[in-house]
């Protein structure tokens, strides 16, 4: 059995893209795309681009929406590019170290930062030069493309146009347009969809062992974002506190009850990010701290602006996680009123929160369409001030405070 299931480059999200080992229980992808889930289209294309008779391109950008499985897509492409059967059995020795991040040939870089420095591709540039060692191909996998600046860009732009001929790129990111114009028209693009929920359920099922019933629901709250129903579905109380925070929403009557929600939900995304960005800072320091072999943790001047530059980004790194989670409790209230619209119009669709049914069968009853529309543009509207440099507490406050008095 295929045991190493290391956990992969820091920070990749989920808790790694293990070999598939025990192979397909239904009837989709094999090997190393058993786990991209909903892609059949995709999964056709690379499988196409990378069998004897398909044309290699040497620049892929392989675009979705977050949580759909970009950086999953890229890497089953990678390690059927270095398989020993040429289909990505997943079961070989190049299949499963490609998979859990340690094959020499298959370099992928993934950030929690606001963006990738031009040192950090200018590195990538260097290894993209290099032959493969052991492998047919050398790949390079970046995983935030759209996290680099344009200057950046033109660090990169020379290594994809006359990339060295064994050298493969791949770039993901949330959409073709997040790229500068000169590297997008150099890449071959692939489009990865929303995957169903009934196929996220059953990737939670068979990968992470999660129980059926809870993956489902789990499944249909994520809205296809696979990294979030991993989270509903594993972490004890995280569907919970979703569903309780939709009947907080839906229970809001005045502005001092928004006011006070705000305030929660602020220090509830400030409290998750934290729990996340300080661990991956005090294991930064870890790491800096030995490669410069400084034991009593007193570092020496020479160090002290590398080591202020960590910390910076670190700083830069919670403040974009605070961001990305307030962002998807914004997410969350968006599905709980569309799904109150749902009731209202009678579009027979299925609900996103079934959990919370009752109080948004209740709030149909009571309510208007035209300001369920209403609130949910100014769900959109407060997440964009939030992605703009607008106080997130200020932006909440003022969204909650119209959801309350069902002002759209
Ligand atoms: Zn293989």
């Amino acid at each position: 059995m295929s045991a190493p299931t290391s956990a992969g480059p820091a920070g990749a999200g989920s808790t790694g893209a293990g070999p598939t080992g025990t192979g397909p229980t239904g009837t989709g992808p094999t090997g190393v795309w058993a786990d991209v889930v909903g892609q059949e289209a995709a999964v056709a294309q690379f499988r196409r681009a990378a069998s004897p008779e398909g044309s290699l391109a040497q620049a892929w950008l392989i675009t979705g929406p977050p949580g759909s499985g970009r950086s999953t897509a890229a890497r089953a492409f990678a390690a059927t590019l270095q398989c020993e059967t040429g289909e990505g059995c997943g079961h070989c020795h190049a299949c499963r170290t490609v998979l859990a991040g340690t094959h020499p040939d298959v370099t992928a870089v993934a950030t929690d930062k606001l963006s990738i420095s031009k040192e950090e591709v200018r590195s990538l540039v260097l290894t993209a030069q290099r032959s493969p060692a052991t492998g047919a191909h050398r790949v390079i996998i970046i995983e935030d493309a759209d996290r680099m600046s344009a200057g950046t860009f033109n660090v990169l732009l020379k290594s994809i146009e006359e990339p060295p001929p064994h050298t493969v790129w791949m770039l993901c990111a949330p959409s073709a347009e997040d790229l500068a114009p000169t590297i997008r028209s150099r890449c071959r693009v692939v489009t990865l969809a929303i995957p169903r929920p009934s196929d996220v359920a059953e990737l939670l099922v068979r990968r992470d062992g999660a129980d059926p019933d809870l993956a489902e629901r789990a499944a249909l709250a994520a809205q296809g974002h696979i990294g979030l129903a991993l989270r509903y579905a594993t972490q004890p109380g995280a569907l919970e506190a979703r569903e309780e925070s939709a009947r907080t929403l839906l229970g809001l009557r005045s502005s001092g009850q928004a006011v006070l929600a705000a305030g929660t939900l602020v220090e509830r995304a400030n409290a998750e990010a934290a729990a996340t960005a300080d661990d991956v800072a005090a294991k930064e320091k870890e790491r800096f701290l030995r490669s410069a072999g400084i034991e009593d943790g007193k570092v020496p001047p020479s160090l002290r602006s590398q080591m202020r530059q960590l910390e910076d980004d670190a700083k830069r790194r919670r403040t974009r996680l605070v961001r990305d989670v307030l962002d998807r409790y914004l997410l969350d209230a968006h599905s709980v009123l569309r799904d109150v619209l749902v009731l209202q119009l009678d579009t027979g669709a299925e609900l996103v929160n079934p959990g919370v049914r009752e109080e948004i069968v209740h709030a149909a009853e009571g309510g208007d369409p035209q300001v369920t529309l209403a609130l949910l543009d100014a769900v959109q509207r407060a997440r964009t001030r939030i992605a703009g440099n607008v106080p997130p507490l200020l932006a909440t406050e003022a969204l909650l405070a119209r959801i309350a008095v069902r002002a759209g």
